[in-house]
């Protein structure tokens, strides 16, 4: 796949809806030759759309009629059609789309009458690549059309979506302008060294550099921290020993979930991962009770397994049954936890409230020192609101609500550029700061003049282009290639 201009003259097709029988399926067609496609399959009802044999149909409006097989006249299935014209489209290209009846036969047979007249094959992501390339969005808004689609949770959806109305582009856009007006005034510096009326102030420099453009990165890098458990879910194992209720504690938290998935297949009971919904944040759960088969080589696979699941989790919640005083079995299952991983994040969650001893949370609280703990009936349903709040505020630390983040959430390739970004920012501070001291330059001066422009100069260029490759402006086409792949074919 090749991002030069040529490619942009080919009319693709693809079938946009999901694979499989739906009610409708739709066909979309992107480029030069997408309107005379139309015309060659689709013979309208109303035949006031039908002028000389040719089609003449307004953009924007949705018609009703037959696709026919333009060599035999046979008539493929009844469809409506939408011609959209350039430029205002999904990919800024001349677009029809025909939304058929959805069994897979249908969409196939006018698929490949679409291509007979001339459409080759999209490739993944090649419709919003398009809408890229012919700047109708940036890279981060294409970037937002993925997550939305990928979007497991409300919360996930939000930051999307205002990621996609271009929260993120405004604000890097913002920062790389700061960063330009600056590079304004050292080039002059640089240009014309004598030029009394154009001296830079280093520390004003310095305060500048920091205040409009290492802080508000700063800021990005951290939205993406916060914002990635949203995007990306987390995993959090139930740990303890059998029958303190570790399945009953799934089948609670999923019970929800359950009414709303039951329509999706793949997703019965015997897997032993489900995603549940915890205040927006997409948690995956695994179960080990699943494994923990008795005697011999079956057991002792469940072990390992459940080990394995649990270096790898997020969050383990280690469960005890309120209704008797910790077991030795709890204390070696609870060392083993904390001694693989005395920093991870544990919840200590106490079951069976409905039979629980007196003072039982003091009591495992006294046992399992510094652990937060929770109190539940896996049953009864009691305390599991708690618990859900509890998760929540465990795995997002103080970041507060990051639904609110009108950027959207970074994701991990603007991260990554944004710290390069920093880092060079960092240098072209270091090199102000060194001009600034005072070992270099007479006390008096307070704030001499810039020595060493074109340092400076290099490195903030350095950062202008490392955000530039955030939006796509400077990004190198292999990157761009990665992140078109990740799409589905249509989108
Ligand atoms: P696991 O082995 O840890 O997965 O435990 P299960 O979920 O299979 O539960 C073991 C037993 O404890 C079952 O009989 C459950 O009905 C019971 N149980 C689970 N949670 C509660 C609870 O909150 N209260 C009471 N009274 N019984 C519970």
């Amino acid at each position: 796949m090749s991002l030069s201009s040529d490619r942009l003259e080919a009319t693709i097709a693809a079938i946009a809806t999901p694979p499989g029988a739906g009610g409708i399926g739709i066909i979309r067609i992107s480029g030069p030759l997408a309107p005379a496609i139309l015309s060659r399959i689709f013979r309208p009802r109303q035949t006031a759309a039908l002028r000389n044999e040719s089609l003449d149909l307004q953009s924007h409006r949705l018609y009703y009629g037959w696709v026919v097989d333009p060599d035999h006249g046979t008539p493929i299935d009844e469809v409506l059609a939408v011609c959209m014209r350039a430029p205002h489209t999904y990919t800024r290209e001349e677009v029809v789309e025909i939304q058929c009846h959805g069994g897979y036969a249908a969409l196939r047979e006018i698929l490949s009458l679409v291509f007979r007249a001339g459409a080759r094959p999209a490739d993944p992501g090649e419709f919003t690549q398009r809408a890229f390339l012919n700047g109708r969005i940036d890279l981060t808004r294409a970037e937002a059309v993925l997550d939305l689609i990928q979007a497991r949770t409300g919360a996930g959806l939000r930051l999307a979506s205002a990621q996609l109305r271009g929260g993120l582009h405004d604000r890097v856009a913002a920062i790389r302008d700061r960063l330009v007006a600056m590079l304004a005034v050292i080039e002059v510096a640089i240009d014309f060294p004598e030029d009394e009326g154009e001296i830079l102030r280093n520390d004003e420099m310095l305060a500048d550099l920091e205040k409009e453009v290492a802080a508000p990165v700063r800021e990005l890098i951290a939205m993406a921290d916060r914002g990635a458990i949203f995007r990306e879910g987390i995993s959090a194992v139930i740990l303890g020993r059998p029958n303190v209720g570790k399945s009953s504690l799934l089948n609670t938290l999923l019970r929800e979930e359950r009414a709303l998935v039951t329509e999706i297949p793949g997703t019965t009971r015997d897997t032993i991962e489900e995603y549940v919904d915890i205040k927006g944040l997409p948690v995956r759960l695994v179960d080990t009770a699943g494994i923990r088969e008795a005697g011999g080589a079956v057991e002792e696979l469940g072990i390992q397994r459940a080990r394995a699941k649990q270096a790898e989790a997020d969050l383990i919640l280690f469960m005890v049954d309120g209704s008797q005083p910790l077991s030795p079995e709890d204390h070696r299952l609870y060392d083993s936890i904390r001694h693989r991983n005395a920093s991870g994040k544990v919840l200590v969650v106490i079951n069976k409230a409905d039979l629980a001893v007196p003072n039982v949370s003091q009591e495992v609280g006294k046992a399992l020192p510094g652990e937060e703990v929770v109190v539940v009936s896996a049953k009864a349903g009691t305390g599991i609101d708690q618990l859900e709040e509890a998760i929540f505020a465990i795995m997002t630390g103080d970041g507060g609500p990051v639904e609110d983040d009108t950027a959207g959430a970074p994701n991990l390739r603007h991260r990554a550029a944004l710290v390069k970004a920093l880092d060079a920012v960092a240098l072209a501070a270091g090199t102000l700061a060194r001009d600034a001291s005072p070992d270099l330059v007479a006390p008096d001066l307070v704030a001499p003049d810039l020595v060493a422009p074109d340092l400076v100069a290099m490195d903030l260029r350095g950062a202008l282009d490392h955000l530039g490759d955030i939006v796509g402006v400077t990004t190198a086409e292999d990157v761009l290639e990665m992140i078109f792949e990740r799409f589905c074919i249509g989108k």
